[in-house]
């Protein structure tokens, strides 16, 4: 990914040897990295400096984990950044509750290694602020399009016959402007190879 531009993480922890010792993990995988101690710090940080992902613990000083997801979602240019959460404990409800406020993906610590986190996040980010819409194929416009994109007429994926959905994008929130994919709902593929 030497020509692209760096996917930005920011990560959140009042536990340094935590912070340090991740990022350089996922600096060594080509990540720009961004480090706070605390949910406060880091709200702050993701407000001026938009990361591209968030990975943050759960108990700080401030502001907890919990704390800085729900004030990243009531802020427009924050909300739709992806957050990962991870535990020390693994404790059940945590993971419940993460999962409820839209926490992209929960890890407990000792539980996977750094280079599998590192995998997750990577592919937590393919599919960054995408929305899966079903759509009805048959009906408007669909036969049209599915002729123009050579698919066939009941969009299914020509690899695997999966359906295909609508992966809406956010491309500007205040104007209500998405870019558009269609995207297997097995194979995750583009439906066309
Ligand atoms: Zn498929």
């Amino acid at each position: 990914m030497s020509d692209e531009k760096k996917l930005k993480i920011l990560i959140i922890d009042d536990d340094e040897s935590i912070r340090t010792m991740y990022a350089e993990v996922f600096k060594k995988e080509g990540f720009e990295v961004e480090e706070a101690v605390d949910g406060l710090e880091g709200l702050d940080k993701a407000t001026k400096n938009i990361p591209d992902v968030i990975f943050t613990g759960i108990i700080m000083p401030r502001m907890d984990g919990f704390g800085l997801k729900e004030a990243l979602a009531k802020n427009v240019t924050t909300s739709n950044v992806p957050v990962v959460m991870f535990s020390h404990m693994g404790r059940k409800e945590d993971e419940e509750k993460a999962k409820q406020m839209g926490v992209r993906e929960f890890f407990v610590m000792g539980m996977i290694t750094p280079n599998q986190i590192v995998e997750k996040v990577k592919s937590t980010l393919g599919d960054a602020g995408e929305y899966k819409i079903k759509f009805s194929s048959s009906e408007l416009d669909g036969p049209k399009l599915a002729k123009d994109l050579h698919f066939d007429e009941k969009f299914q994926c020509k690899k695997c016959g999966g359906n295909l959905d609508l992966a809406l994008k956010i491309f500007d929130l205040n104007k209500h402007e998405f870019s558009a994919r269609f995207v297997c709902s097995k194979c995750n593929g583009n439906g066309n190879n």
